[in-house]
């Protein structure tokens, strides 16, 4: 797919918001649907729908075999080992109460550290306070510099031969700071300490190869990749998981049950309790065809001159300040604008039909290291142009006007 025709590959971005072309600048929450994803969905719905691993009639197979197929283009788009490694959750915050939950649980005893940094969004950092209180751990908080970046050395002084875990965000949703996570990993590998990485921001803006950076676990959304919401992935390196115990219990993670024992299955159906996202598992599936057929190096490529294109626009407005200036960014952009509230910005944005967020982007301990109540965040996906950059520009310019 040629990138000038991506937009045209997605519905909504037709509509006209507040009787204005809608700008969808706000990615990095959710991202949009192309129409081949919705297709999927609805053909699924159509054509294929029954429940899966449990029929042997002809549908139940074909959902079962399109359920395992969009499992396996998981497991090739992040280049994991095997199949057993990808386990279908709701989402990234899903995935890290899992591990939390299970593998935590198992392993961690009071006393023991883990090690997550300063820009964490608050799923990667409630299931290890929850935990604290539980067990006793000790949560380890990386220290980021006024850039908002994380320094390898500040990073590497936080790790003890109590670190059990490192969690930390691989793309930050608030910063847009990319994390030298392969880096990261080898210095935790030092210690024996295991690795979470959180890739919700990550993964629909870079080509991500897990065993590459030689991480333990690997989580994000289907949403933000332009896939369905309510589906997700956690990747974990096999000999792991089969040690950990499951997350929930229910029909398809058994192998047997009597009263008195229950087996549970092998991977990765022991953390797949119930009836499955079924649709929204085929649904990723096709948003990776999507991603994939423009090129995840394409993606990256694109976004980032677009990011520059933006940065060196906003800049010239007065009083905006951008938060979060380090310099290996995805397409994020934190801003604020003197004299203004970011809700009030956003609000009067709303009317000339550009949507972004105004908050603290569930990442408040970076809210106070910048000391402000919230951001204003253009976040880039790759159906945005120069011509959206332009109209945020002018509408930025237009509201400050109207507040300052
Ligand atoms: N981590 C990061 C960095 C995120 O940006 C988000 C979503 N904003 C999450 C975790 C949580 O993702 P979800 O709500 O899809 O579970």
């Amino acid at each position: 797919m040629n990138l000038s025709d991506v937009k045209d590959a997605f519905p909504i971005l037709k509509q006209l918001e507040n009787g204005q072309p809608l700008v969808y600048l706000d990615s990095g929450a959710t991202a949009q649907t192309p129409v081949s994803v919705i297709d999927t969905i609805a053909r699924y719905y159509r054509e294929e729908n029954a429940n899966v691993h449990r029929g042997v009639y002809g549908l139940s197979e074909r959902a079962t075999d399109a359920y395992e197929g969009a499992r396996s283009k998981v497991r090739r788009f992040l280049n994991a080992a095997s199949d057993k490694e990808i386990i279908f959750v709701r989402g990234t915050t899903e995935a890290i109460n899992l591990v939390a939950q299970t593998w935590g649980r198992r392993h961690l005893k009071a006393g023991d550290e883990v090690v997550i940094t300063e820009m964490e969004h608050h799923s990667n950092i409630v299931p290890w306070q929850l935990l604290r209180e539980e067990l006793g751990i000790k949560l380890v908080v990386v220290p980021m510099t006024d850039d908002g970046e994380i320094r390898l050395a500040d990073f590497e002084a936080c790790l003890t031969s109590k670190t059990q875990l490192v969690s930390v965000v691989h793309m930050s949703n608030a910063l847009g700071t990319i994390n030298p996570v392969a880096d990261m990993v080898q210095a935790a590998k030092k210690v024996g300490a295991k690795v979470l990485l959180d890739g919700a921001q990550a993964v629909p803006h870079m080509s991500v190869d897990v065993r590459a950076l030689d991480c333990d676990f690997y989580a994000f959304s289907g949403h933000k990749l332009y896939g369905p919401t309510g589906i997700g992935v956690l990747y974990g390196k096999e000999a792991l998981l089969d040690a950990m115990p499951p997350y929930q219990a229910g029909g398809d993670m058994i192998y047997s049950v009597t009263f008195d024992k229950t087996e549970y299955n092998v991977l990765p159906y022991k953390f797949e309790a119930g009836t499955p996202n079924i649709s929204g598992a085929i649904g990723l599936g096709a948003a990776i065809d999507f991603v994939e057929s423009i090129g995840l190096d394409t993606i990256a490529a694109y976004e980032h001159e677009l990011l520059t294109y933006a940065t060196r626009q906003l800049q010239t407005i007065d009083g905006l300040r951008i938060i979060g200036t380090a310099p290996n960014k995805g397409g994020v952009i934190s801003f604020i604008v003197e004299g203004t509230h970011p809700h009030d910005m956003a609000t009067l944005m709303d009317q000339d039909g550009i949507a972004l967020r105004a908050s603290h982007h569930c990442a408040m301990p970076v809210m106070q290291h910048f000391d402000v109540p919230a951001t204003l965040r253009a976040s880039f996906g790759v159906y945005n142009t120069h011509e959206d950059i332009d109209r945020l520009v002018a509408a930025v310019e237009e509201a400050r006007t109207m507040l300052v």
